[in-house]
């Protein structure tokens, strides 16, 4: 059997539960259930996320779920951005709550209050925190796992500063860490200024982290938001500078979820299924003994090179009741970046038979050099991954000059855009499609598809998930 990729969304939706990463019939809508090898996935993931930020100086901690109705409606914006999506808790047993609670959809009204009474004095100062916890969102659209869920797997990092400026630093570092999960995720992006009407409900501004599906409908897999004073205000989060004097800190925030894995499956997948970047494949390397004569021989060899390969995540499949070819099949789709094979030859010639999922390649190595090449092929599939899908994306993107090639492009439009809010919702009105923001780096004279002004600044137009 096959999954045709053509066909991007059926491949995707049916690919995520046929290759053990999810089970969607649980009985609520926008929840699945996380199953073992779709969960391992995304525990490598976190557990990268907890190496890397502790690297940068942040502390994990993990704030309660429920928010009380009192401490979110602090910050006017940032309610009026999430009240039309929180899930709310209005009863204790048969009691109505005197205060009702919410289930948050982000935390920054669940840590603020804490941050209050926490922040004293500048020395109290960077205060740099992260969680990975699930929140919850009351989504009207039509759900799709990993991409658009009511409950996401959720990473945010909250920093708190003495100046604007340290604040801005903390993003510039924000995109320093994140060029690193780039690298181990094998995935390509672009990031963008979010238009002045997308940012953030609270935010001074947002930058968002695009990557483009095989759909060419773009995918927002992270963002980074400078709050100022917007929310420290409210809040009352002041510190005693040097000077003697309070003032209100300076706050951002970097979120990520597990539309991460969403892009992992849909960016590198292909007609057969999966293909894992091997940084954070829960199996590296599969041994699929061929067990036609000599069975407890090569078994007991495939055991062996298990115990030889402790490096890598290995697993053996000494599954009795299927053939080779059934296991070969089954480990292509669920995306393991290397296959060794051993049997009655490959023993008598010391030697194993390696199988690349990427490009499907099949290279014979001595029992000698093995550990050696294996680890040269799983830095080779981690490249070649990166390279074609940043070759890919590039092809997604497409410079135009008229509102009609934006209509016809079925990926992303980069067109001139004076960045005003009037000629924002007439290219949008005009194509039916998003401006998901101005790319960051880049910069060249043109004029306003809409208004004719002189500008240098870009918009990219397309439909988002
Ligand atoms: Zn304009």
């Amino acid at each position: 059997m096959e999954f045709p990729k053509e066909n991007f969304s059926e491949w995707y939706n049916e690919v995520v539960e046929v290759a053990g990463l999810v089970d969607k019939r649980y009985p609520v809508k926008g929840m699945h259930i996380w199953r073992p090898y779709g969960w391992k996935i995304m525990q490598n993931i976190d557990n990268y996320f907890r190496e890397i930020f502790s690297e940068y100086g942040h502390d994990e901690v993990n704030f309660p779920l429920l928010v009380p109705e009192t401490e979110f409606k602090k910050e006017a914006e940032h309610i009026r951005g999430f009240e039309d999506e929180v899930f709310w808790v209005t009863h204790g047993g048969l009691n109505p709550l005197e205060v009702k609670l919410l289930l948050r959809p982000t935390s920054e009204t669940a840590m603020y209050p804490m941050f209050s009474l926490w922040i004293r004095s500048h020395a109290d100062l960077p205060l740099k925190i992260f969680q990975i916890v699930n929140i919850f969102r009351y989504e009207t659209k039509q759900t799709r796992t990993f991409i658009r869920m009511r409950e996401v797997h959720f990473f945010e990092a909250h920093t708190a500063h003495e100046s604007y400026e340290d604040a801005e630093r903390q993003i510039e570092e924000d995109i320093e860490i994140w060029k690193k999960i780039a690298e181990k995720l094998a995935l390509p992006y672009r990031i963008v200024k979010k238009a002045e009407w997308d940012k953030f409900p609270g935010a001074i501004y947002s930058l968002g982290v695009e990557t483009v599906m095989p759909s060419g409908r773009t995918l927002q897999i992270a963002t980074f938001h400078q709050y100022g004073q917007n929310f420290s205000k409210p809040y009352g989060i002041e510190y005693l500078k040097e000077n003697g004097e309070h003032e209100y800190v300076y706050q951002t925030t970097f979120g990520m979820s597990e539309r991460l894995l969403g892009a992992i499956v849909g960016i590198h997948g292909d007609d057969r299924g999966l293909i894992l970047p091997p940084e954070i494949a829960p199996i590296q390397v599969v041994i699929v003994p061929i067990v036609t004569k000599k069975k407890e021989e090569i078994l007991k060899e495939a055991k062996k090179i298990k115990e030889e390969l402790k490096e890598f995540r290995v697993h053996l499949d000494d599954r009795d009741n299927y053939t080779p070819g059934y296991k070969f099949y089954d480990w292509e789709l669920r995306g393991v970046p290397l296959r060794l094979e051993i049997g009655p030859r490959d023993m008598e010639k010391k030697q194993v038979v390696l199988v690349r999922r990427d490009t499907r390649e099949k290279i014979i190595v001595s029992r000698e050099e093995y550990g050696e090449k294996i680890r040269e092929l799983l830095g080779e599939i981690q490249k070649n991954l990166k390279e074609k899908a940043e070759a890919e994306m590039k092809g997604r993107i497409k410079r135009v000059g008229s509102i009609e090639e934006i209509k016809m492009n079925n990926a992303v439009s980069e067109v001139h855009w004076c960045g005003s809010e009037e000629c924002g919702a007439k290219i949008e009105e005009l194509t039916e499609k998003k401006i998901i923001g101005s790319p960051v780096h880049e910069k060249e004279s043109g004029k306003c598809l809409i208004c004719g002004k002189e500008t240098d600044n870009f918009a990219y137009v397309a439909k988002p998930y």
